[in-house]
């Protein structure tokens, strides 16, 4: 098959602390054990993005020798045995997670996953993905299927829509979702023809994951746009990332941005006890003040759910500041601008 743009740019990319330091002066040397570790590769798109050393950029995608020294957990939200088969996750009754793909265009260092995204234990074989659409077409009750890995948009335009085409051939899957970071790592990825393709599989959402306003190009806008008039719903996941975007102001730019790019803030996710990513954890109090600060100030519809996954599969729970009082028949309901209104309530 010929090569496409968004090809070269991966077969482009940096995956090695040697070659960064090509690129910026710092000392590649202590991040060797760390990239052999977990693998880095940084899109020559996203590695423009950086501006210097230890930037929100960079330490998104650049490795950390924190990053050894963790005691976290390798799979803290148990996916492992939420798997009836490799490529599947299934731990709500109507929806299961299909992991299609095993690289990324960038890797994330905060990454859910990370326990074996980009290694050689994440590879996918075709006998995996059959076995996943088998299990999806003999569980009537599942209706949502979220295509995830991995980045899905890694895989070759025919390979996506042949998955996508069998998935829809089972009556009762009423929906797919598409979890990519390519819009954000990647944007060439988001060819004519991909949306050419995309657009025959509706209904189709497609969940992105910018994390920092840096990431809001005129790029990765176009992209967005491509993906939008091609009738696709898109939304973004960010996740609470300690010195990258544990601020209101960040906060509020990013989602702000995405609403102008017509993504709609679904998701703030807390960080996962994942091991190897314990530099990036905040405490839930700051995301909570940041949840507080959007509301009232900012549309409701560039607030996300602030959501935490709870350890052993236990799912994903919302995390809401603390707006409500009770007290003798009425309720105190605290206000955007602090004041506290008494309110009255029925009996329950
Ligand atoms: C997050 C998640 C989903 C999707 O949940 P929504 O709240 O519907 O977005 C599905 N399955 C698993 C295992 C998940 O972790
Ligand atoms: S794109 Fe997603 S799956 Fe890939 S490394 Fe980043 S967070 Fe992990």
């Amino acid at each position: 098959m010929s090569q496409g743009v968004w090809q070269q740019s991966l077969k482009a990319s940096v995956t090695t602390a040697t070659q960064l330091a090509t690129h910026f002066d710092f000392d590649p040397q202590p991040l060797q054990s760390v990239e052999a570790k977990y693998p880095m590769r940084i899109t020559p798109y996203y590695l423009g993005l950086i501006k210097h050393v230890g930037d929100p950029i960079w330490k998104q995608c650049v490795p950390d020798v924190l990053e050894l020294d963790d005691n976290g957990l390798l799979d803290p939200l148990d996916e492992e045995n939420h798997s009836p088969v490799p490529t599947v996750i299934h731990r709500y009754a109507d929806r299961v997670i299909f992991l299609v793909a095993g690289s990324c265009a960038s890797y994330c260092r905060f990454c859910t996953r990370k326990r074996k995204i980009g290694c050689a234990d994440m590879a996918i074989s075709f006998r995996e993905l059959r076995e996943g659409i088998d299990y999806i077409a003999q569980n009537t009750q599942i209706r949502d299927v979220i295509f995830s890995g991995g980045d899905p948009l890694l895989l070759p335009d025919s390979v996506l829509q042949d998955l996508l085409a069998r998935i829809y051939s089972i009556p009762h899957v009423e929906m797919i979702r598409i979890g990519t970071r390519v819009l954000v790592t990647l944007p060439e990825r988001i060819t004519e023809r991909l949306c050419a393709m995309l657009k025959s599989f509706h209904p189709l959402y497609v969940n992105t994951h910018f994390n920092h306003p840096v990431e809001l190009t005129a790029e990765a806008i176009a992209a967005c746009t491509q993906l939008a008039d091609a009738g696709i719903v898109l939304g973004n996941q960010t996740v609470l990332l300690r010195g990258v975007n544990d601020n209101p102001d960040t906060m509020s730019t990013l989602f702000r941005g995405l609403l102008k790019m017509r993504v709609k803030p679904y998701y703030l996710h807390h960080m996962d006890l994942v091991r190897g990513t314990g530099h990036f954890r905040t405490s839930v109090s700051s995301g909570l003040e940041i949840m507080d600060s959007l509301r009232g100030p900012v549309s409701g519809l560039a607030s996300p759910h602030y959501v935490i996954d709870l350890p052993e599969g236990k799912g994903k729970v919302p995390l809401v500041p603390h707006y409500v009082k009770k007290t003798d028949g009425n309720l105190l309901i605290r206000a955007s601008d602090g004041s506290v209104v008494e309110y009255p309530d029925l009996e329950s």
